[in-house]
């Protein structure tokens, strides 16, 4: 069976739980139908506080609660705390420990991060290591960033990295990358896209935010269907998931607490209701349990 290919999607929250008037209200023939068959997975857990990308993004990896992991010890006693964006030395003994690609590296399956990073990037994480939680996981499972001889995959997802955003890439050449990945799919386990400028872009959001941002916002969810609608098109196995809310509410700055999709094609979703159960069925996807 083919890989299955992981959207991991940064601060995207559900559109059942955006306002009105957002990126979701658009035509996206092959993202919206996916989503809507999906589930919508609380990602707060219980925990006061905003969700984050260090600990939302633990949960997905592990299939364990990375926000109780990270209240234990604490000086206040606290039951659980959300935390990032970085993995912080707790996380990221967790995710050396069990993330999912180490986890399936280490049972002899072939995983792949699949995106794009520039010399710059290598150039900041040598000056100070920051690894995000997707890097650092694959990284700890000894596989490489820029895979040689796999497709890569910029998250910008074809946008110019600063305002307005605007299009570098047509919608055709996204569905061709989505089809290429599809193929490159038959001879893995898992392959994995982390889409953080979702994240970036929602971090702009404000009142009265300049209509630019929404219209760079609907641009990459319309890039994101376009990739979609190619993998889907060639037969691709697809989960889309999101470590917590931010860019589907551009009246704010900080991520919010909506919920999160929980979709796929070609995987058996069950019924998870959080973030961290979702994990625990990804994982169990490759007889990992
Ligand atoms: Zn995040």
């Amino acid at each position: 069976m083919s890989a299955v290919i992981w959207l991991a999607l940064d601060g995207v929250g559900h559109p059942a739980d955006a306002p009105p008037d957002s990126v979701w209200e658009q035509d996206l023939p092959a993202l919206r139908p996916l989503i809507d068959a999906g589930l919508a997975l609380d990602a707060a857990l219980g925990v006061p506080g905003l969700p984050q990308s260090g600990t939302g993004q633990s949960c997905w990896l592990t299939g364990l609660d990375a926000v109780q992991l990270m209240g234990k010890g604490g000086a206040g006693q606290q039951a659980g705390e959300h935390f990032g964006p970085h993995p912080g030395p707790t996380l990221q003994a967790l995710l050396r420990e069990a993330s999912l690609p180490v986890r399936l590296t280490r049972a002899g399956g072939a995983a792949a991060l699949l995106n794009f990073y520039p010399p710059g990037y290598f150039a900041a994480q040598a000056r100070r290591p920051r690894y995000g939680c997707f890097p650092f996981s694959f990284l700890a499972a000894g596989l490489p960033l820029n895979p040689p001889g796999l497709p890569s995959v910029s998250p910008l997802l074809g946008l110019h990295h600063d305002f307005p955003w605007a299009a570098a890439q047509s919608l055709d050449d996204l569905r061709r990358t989505g089809e290429s990945l599809a193929r490159t799919a038959e001879n893995a386990d898992l392959l994995v896209i982390d889409l953080w400028l979702s994240d970036l872009l929602g971090h702009q959001g404000r009142p009265a935010a300049p209509p630019e941002l929404l219209t760079a916002g609907k641009r990459y969810l319309r890039h994101l269907d376009a990739l979609l609608s190619g993998m889907l098109g060639a037969g691709g196995r697809v989960v889309v998931g999101s470590d917590h809310g931010n860019f589907e509410n551009l009246n704010i700055k900080a991520h919010t607490t909506a919920r999160v999709p929980f979709a796929g094609s070609g995987v058996a979703l069950g019924q998870p209701g959080n973030i961290v159960e979702a994990g625990a069925v990804m994982a169990g996807w490759f007889g990992l349990t």
